[in-house]
Order: C-alpha cells, then structure tokens, then sequence
C-alpha cells in the first residue's frame, strides 16, 4: 500500500492535534524512500490550507492507516451474531456469501476520441425476502471487497426496516472528478447495458450512492427503457421527481435518523429541547440531519464539520447561515461567531447527541473514551468499530446503528418503487407519516431485543435481521 493509494490521511500537526485530511486537498506528496508500509512516517508534502487559502509545504509526521478490508469486518459480524444465535458454520457461511457477482470490463468513448475501458460490478447478496436493493458508487478506489460489503449490510438494513427487499451494491472504478457530464453519461449508459441481464423493476433496484446522484439515475432508467421499449421507472429509485421520483427522498435518511433520535431521547429521558448536537459530514446526510434537528426536534446544534475541518459555537450554529457560508466559501471553516476546531475535537466536544455523517472508522479504541455525547446516532455506514462500541456499551452511551439509524434513505426508496409500480404517487405528509411509523417501529424492535438479551443496540439489529432473512430462506426451502 502506498501513500498515494490512500483515501486520507491522519495529519500529526503537533502532538495531540491530528487532522484527517482528504487527498484531493494534498498537491504532491514526497515521501521518503524508506516509508512505505509503516504506519508513522515523517512525509513532506504540499497541501492546500483552506484556513490560509494558499499552499502551504510542510515535513510533517503523518500516520497512515491501511483501510481494513470492510468485506471481512462485515463476515466478522454476522460470524459474531451468527454465533450468538448457535447457528451452524454452514449457515454462517451461507449468509455471508453474495448470491450473485458479476464483472464486467467495457468500452467507453472518451471526449477525447480515446477509447477507455472501465471497471464495473454489480454484487447481488441475499434475495430471500424480496428483490436486490442497492447503490451504484463511482470512485477511483472501489472494488469488489468494498461492494460485497455494502450488499451484505444492505441485506440487513432492509430486513431491520422490514422492507421487502434483499442486498446489493454496485460500482465503477473511476475518478467522476476528471470526466465530463458527456462521458459520465456515456459510461452510465453503458454499465447498464452490461449489467442489464440482472437489474429491472422486479430483480434488482439500483440508486445513489457515492458520486452517483438523480441524473445518473435519469440515464439508467432511460436506458433501461429504451431497451425494453417502454418506460420502466421502477428500475431505479432516487430519480428526480419528473420521471417517478418520491418527495421527500433528499432528506429521507436525515429525518429518519431524527425520528430515532427522538425515540432514544425518551428512553433516556433526555429533553431534545435542551440538548446539543455535533455533526460531523455536513453533505447530503449532515445537512439535513443538523437542519431537522434543530428546526423540528428543538436542538441546539453546537458543532459542524466538513473534510476541511469544524467549527463550534456554545451559544449555537444556524445550519442554514452555515450552509450559505459553505457555499460561498467551499467550506464550513471561519464562520462568523464560531470557532475553528478539528475533526477529533468535533467528536469529542461537549454535546448531547453526536452524529457522525461523513466517513467509516471515525470513532474507535483511541478516542471513545473522550466521547461524552449521550447519544451517537450513525449517519455514515460503520463509523463505529467493534472497539468502540464495547468502549460505549460499558459506558451506557446508546450507539444508535447505521444499519437504523441511516435506513431512512431506503425505506423512501422503498416508497418511490411501490408509487412508481402502481403510478400513483403520495404527498409529502403522507411519506414522513410512513416514514415515521416504520422507523419508530424498527427502533421499538431493536430496542425490545437489546432489553431482552442484554446486548448493545448494533447487536440486537443484527439478532433481528439474521433471524428474518432465516425464517424467508426456510418458508421459500431450498431449490431444486
Ligand atoms: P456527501 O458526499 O453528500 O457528504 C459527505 C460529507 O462529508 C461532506 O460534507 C464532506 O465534506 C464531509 N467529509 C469528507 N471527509 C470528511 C472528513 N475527513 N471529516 C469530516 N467530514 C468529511 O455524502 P452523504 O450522502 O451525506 O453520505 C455521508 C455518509 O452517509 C456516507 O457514509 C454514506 O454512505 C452514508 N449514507 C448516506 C445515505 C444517503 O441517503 N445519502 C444513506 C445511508 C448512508
């Protein structure tokens, strides 16, 4: 693994003030010979300081973490609950085994005129209740370990909901940054011709996820279409409204993780109205999380973060001068009344509720200890690891799980394909009405079963969606 392979970086400004820093902010890196594979290294490198605006060059301490490989922690998992559960290794191996994976190697045709040939995949992991559901990534960085496991954690996302769907992921290796709308389309058009045998409106629904958005959706719907000859909008979901889209999609996984975020406030007899919120992400899922927590639930939200770093203010941010600063400036950074502090000091500030809402493995065994907040609600998928979460459940802090606490985002997905097969669609009252009733359900489960077994809330979700994929697998019985 080399530096330059890696996502991002943990940058050692001085002892005890690391900053995780993004590479596309780092210009050149210049490591020293010796350095690759250990995991301290003094690096110089030339980045861009968003708090100066200007290059700055620096020889700095940078420690580097390989990414682990997210396929075996989501094995690691189900073998932990499986075990809990006195399953047998075979059936172990069953659920943690995708279905189907499918590679395909295609042409595309560059602005350029060059021809290029991309990497795509499409991984199918468990269909037992219901049809394959999943999102489609564009990044330089994915592969088929990445996929596999995102597919199994959206197994068991859609079996905690109860929505009638299985798991599956999709994605291409490549950089969306450097291409053009043009060949972004071509290349969308194309993957879907290639992975068209096992996608449509009754076997596998794809949609957003990293660096896809409602226009990539758009092709693939048109594309699917037309190669069937009529419309299909319920081969996709995330679409924009126009064509079968659902309201209320954008900010569905935010207003789900709040409504949790309710429920576990009064179980823990925490009064939202008098609470203080961080946010780290302030995306499509912090965004929306930091703005219906304060506008519906009555939260103060003290602390906000983006890949630049945080800013907190006692008294209170307004997300929405915030989000204005953001999109004058680029970043969250220098907003007036507030103070500039880092990702690691956003985590550990002084706050009711902590929703991590940008990247995995942002919380563990070094810095758990330090968190305070009563509540972690997970925005992002699996910012928590298996450390941590023991570090938690012995302190009595509620990790509220990705696999609830973001599960909003499919569950209006779910609502977008029912409108799109029936060609009947809902108001927006009725989707937070649904929307609510089912995440408030799947809390009351997860919550009873964590009671009941004396197990933390991550692996109450897990008891519950193993055992419903187990209970389809045997009602359907094994063909031939
Ligand atoms: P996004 O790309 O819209 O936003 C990501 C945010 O994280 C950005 O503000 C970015 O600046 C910030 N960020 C990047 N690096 C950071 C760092 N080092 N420290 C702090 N912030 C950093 O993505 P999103 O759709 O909001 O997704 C965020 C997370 O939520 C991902 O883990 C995603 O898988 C998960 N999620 C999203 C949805 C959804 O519906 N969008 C659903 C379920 C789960």
């Amino acid at each position: 693994m080399q530096i330059d392979e890696l996502d991002w970086i943990v940058v050692s400004m001085s002892k005890g003030n690391a900053e995780r820093v993004r590479l596309p902010r780092i210009r050149s890196i210049t490591p020293f010979p010796h350095c690759y594979g250990i995991k301290y290294q003094h690096v110089q490198l030339i980045h861009n300081s968003p708090s100066q605006n200007k290059d700055v060059e620096q020889t700095m301490e940078v420690r580097y973490m390989e990414p682990g490989n997210p396929y075996q922690m989501a094995v690691k998992q189900v073998q932990s609950v499986g075990r809990l559960l006195g399953l047998n290794e075979d059936t172990i191996e069953g659920l943690c085994k995708p279905r189907r994976e499918l590679t395909v190697n295609f042409p595309v045709r560059m602005d350029d005129g060059r021809i290029r040939t991309f990497t795509g995949f499409r991984v199918q992991h468990n269909d037992a209740r219901g049809p394959y559901k999943g999102g489609i990534r564009y990044h330089p960085k994915v592969n088929v370990d990445e996929v596999r496991a995102l597919s199994m954690w959206m197994t068991w996302k859609c079996a905690v909901m109860g929505v009638p769907y299985g798991g599956a992921k999709g994605g291409v290796i490549c950089n969306p940054k450097e291409m053009s709308k043009g060949e972004l389309e071509r290349m969308t058009r194309r993957f879907t011709s290639e992975i068209m045998l096992i996608i449509g409106p009754q076997k596998d629904i794809p949609a957003p996820d990293v660096y896809t958005d409602s226009q990539t959706m758009a092709w693939i719907m048109d594309t699917y279409s037309m190669s069937v000859g009529y419309p299909v909008p319920g081969v996709v979901t995330g679409k924009p409204l126009e064509i079968g889209g659902s309201k209320g999609r954008d900010e569905a996984t935010s207003r789900g993780l709040m409504y949790v975020v309710q429920d576990a406030a009064r179980l823990k007899k925490i009064n939202l109205k008098k609470s203080t919120v961080a946010v780290q992400g302030f995306g499509n899922v912090g965004w929306h999380a930091a703005r219906l927590l304060a506008e519906e639930a009555g939260c103060k939200i003290v602390a906000l973060s983006d890949s630049s770093g945080g800013i907190f203010s006692k008294r209170g941010l307004d997300p929405y001068k915030v989000y204005e600063h953001k999109k004058k400036t680029g970043s969250v950074r220098n907003f007036k009344g507030s103070e500039n502090i880092t990702q690691e000091e956003l985590l550990e500030s002084d706050c009711t509720v902590l929703v991590p809402a940008a990247l995995e493995n942002v919380i563990g065994q070094d810095n758990a200890e330090r968190i305070t907040a009563d509540i972690i609600a997970e925005g992002a998928n699996g910012p928590t690891t298996p450390e941590a979460d023991r570090i938690f459940y012995e302190k009595g802090t509620m990790v509220i799980p990705d696999i609830l606490a973001n599960a909003g985002g499919v569950t209006v997905s779910y609502f977008e394909w029912v409108q799109d097969l029936q060609f009947f669609f809902w108001s927006i009252e009725e989707i937070k009405q649904r929307l609510k009733d089912l995440m408030t359900r799947s809390f009351a489960s997860v919550n009873g079963i964590s009671n009941a077994q004396n197990v933390d809330l991550r692996t109450a979700a897990y008891l519950l969606a193993l055992k419903a994929v187990l209970r389809a697998s045997e009602a359907r019985g094994l063909f031939p």
